[in-house]
């Protein structure tokens, strides 16, 4: 086949378009005197050339990143039932609400005095996050749920450590996102596997034999990664809590739970949010992410610095005086549009829209895994553990390679064919050939019915000529890609 100049045109990156000296916008040259470089920056940290930019008009470039976006699957323009992500709809109000200038133009340098609604809007999303969680005590400084984690574990650190003890070890079940264990070894402790039960819950008797005086935190979610609410919660709490340890609760999945169950009272002492997941931002390579945490008492000493309060007369400040405190996780004072964002989604649903939002989240699950069962999916992808599910659900694509030889990545990409976006494969690593489908309650019954659909079509086509999956993608800008080499060989860069 050859190509097209527009098909060569979007195969080229930016510095083979334009032209030496093509500009832009050409800016009025300046009526104060220029500053000397080296008061700016000492020579040693300048480059001996300039570097090489691309240089091009204004319609090149937004042609060439407009472009761009059009070869990527985004969540508006298409059904993205990636398991454990929570991709639900971003309400354009959140981004009218973020873009106002006061809040988009405050500069992170401000001073306090300066900045006080800044500071109400970030107290009164601290209490909304510790009324939902059932812990009181917020910072909202991490940047991602792994950067919770770290605080997480950093804080039952300075937890053991003001108590006298050094603990090594961190509990963590099989079923655990990768970022668990990963956090764990970050910060210089070592990570104990526990089993999962028949259940696809926490195995209570291999938790009690490996929790001893050395363990400093269980890290959990609740529902797991499996989709499954553990109804041993209560009993795995008290088993923690007996040998001295915390208990991280990996929030991650609060989308199934909002105003239904609280990681507080199920006896943990430290969650994370994922504004990004839960609280409704564009992430995923769409924008920044946001993981603030909330503590128990006996842990809130050591929250980062600085604290958001409230002063007695009523004004807003930032508290920096505290000797306990792991310090600071990042510059600033975390991802502020994320706050306005998941503030005004708190706001705009209310507590009763929250708990409606998880209800709804769960519902949909529920009823996407009922529709495959009726399409006679669950006789090549039955369900992994477990009858129902909570906001997401795991099937298992071994009797499906056995029956028709494909694989679950060649479901996943076959449906790209059909316009979905494929759900998260082969995670949790437990289960075999693993296909995890996160629907979320912003989907319309109709559009699950066609992921049903699309499902039920592949298989058949499958039984037919299993080719056909194994070779899709076939609609999509680029097709099957080498995903391992991408992992372990990449180029970032374009050598110049
Ligand atoms: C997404 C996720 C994380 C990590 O959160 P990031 O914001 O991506 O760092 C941790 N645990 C679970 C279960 C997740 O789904």
């Amino acid at each position: 086949m050859s190509t097209t100049p527009l098909q060569r045109d979007r195969a080229t990156t930016i510095f083979q378009k334009g032209a030496p000296g093509r500009r832009a916008f050409v800016c009025p040259a300046p009526e104060v005197p220029e500053v000397d470089p080296e008061t700016l920056l000492p020579a040693g940290f300048r480059r001996a050339q300039e570097p090489r930019l691309p240089e091009l008009s204004e319609p090149e470039i937004v042609r060439h990143y407009v472009g761009l976006s059009k070869r990527n699957f985004d969540l508006d323009s298409g059904f993205y039932p990636l398991g454990s992500c929570t991709m639900k709809h971003n309400p354009r109000l959140h981004e009218r609400t973020a873009a106002l200038p006061g809040h988009a133009r405050l500069h992170p340098l401000q001073d306090p005095e300066r900045a006080q609604g800044a500071l109400e809007l970030m107290w009164n999303l601290q209490g909304a996050l510790a009324e939902i969680s059932g812990l009181p005590n917020v910072s909202l400084q991490p940047s991602a749920g792994s950067h919770g984690e770290l605080a997480g574990v950093l804080l039952t650190r300075a937890y053991h450590e003001d108590r006298g003890e050094t603990r090594h070890k961190v509990l963590t079940p099989d079923t655990a996102h990768g970022t668990n264990p990963a956090t764990v070894t970050m910060a210089g402790l070592d990570v104990i596997k526990v089993a999962t039960n028949q259940d696809g819950g926490v195995d209570v008797e291999d938790l009690r034999a490996k929790a001893d005086g050395d363990v400093a935190c269980l890290m959990l979610t609740n529902p797991n990664t499996l989709g499954l609410f553990d109804p041993n919660i209560a009993e795995i709490a008290e088993i923690v809590h007996a040998v001295g340890a915390t208990l991280y609760y990996d929030g991650a999945n609060l989308n199934a739970v909002m105003g239904l169950s609280r990681p507080g009272d199920m006896g943990f002492d430290i969650v994370h949010f994922n504004l990004h997941k839960s609280f409704t931002q564009p992430h995923g390579g769409g924008g920044p992410g946001s993981g603030p945490i909330a503590v128990s008492e006996r842990v809130a000493p050591f929250l980062p610095v600085p604290v958001v309060v409230r002063l007695k007369d009523g004004a807003f400040d930032l508290d920096h005086e505290r000797p306990k405190s792991i310090g600071r996780l990042r510059g600033f004072h975390g991802n502020y549009g994320c706050f306005v964002r998941a503030y005004a989604y708190i706001c705009s649903l209310g507590a009763d829209g929250l708990r409606d939002a998880s209800e709804t989240a769960v519902l949909n699950a529920n009823y996407l895994l009922a529709r495959l069962k009726q399409r006679g999916v669950a006789e090549y992808l039955p369900l992994a553990y477990g009858e129902l599910c909570m906001h997401e659900f795991v099937l298992s694509g071994g009797p499906m390679k056995q029956a028709l030889q494909i694989k679950t990545l060649d479901l996943a990409k076959r449906l790209l064919d059909f316009g979905f976006h494929p759900p998260t494969v082969y995670f949790p690593l437990l289960v075999e050939e693993a296909l995890m489908v996160e629907p979320t309650e912003t989907e319309t019954k109709e559009t699950l019915d066609s992921f049903a659909e699309a499902i039920a079509a592949i298989l058949s086509e499958a039984a037919e000529d299993p080719e056909i999956a194994r070779g899709a993608p076939y609609t999509t800008p680029v097709r099957r890609l080498d995903e391992v080499a991408a992992a372990k060989r990449p180029v970032i860069r374009q050598a110049l």
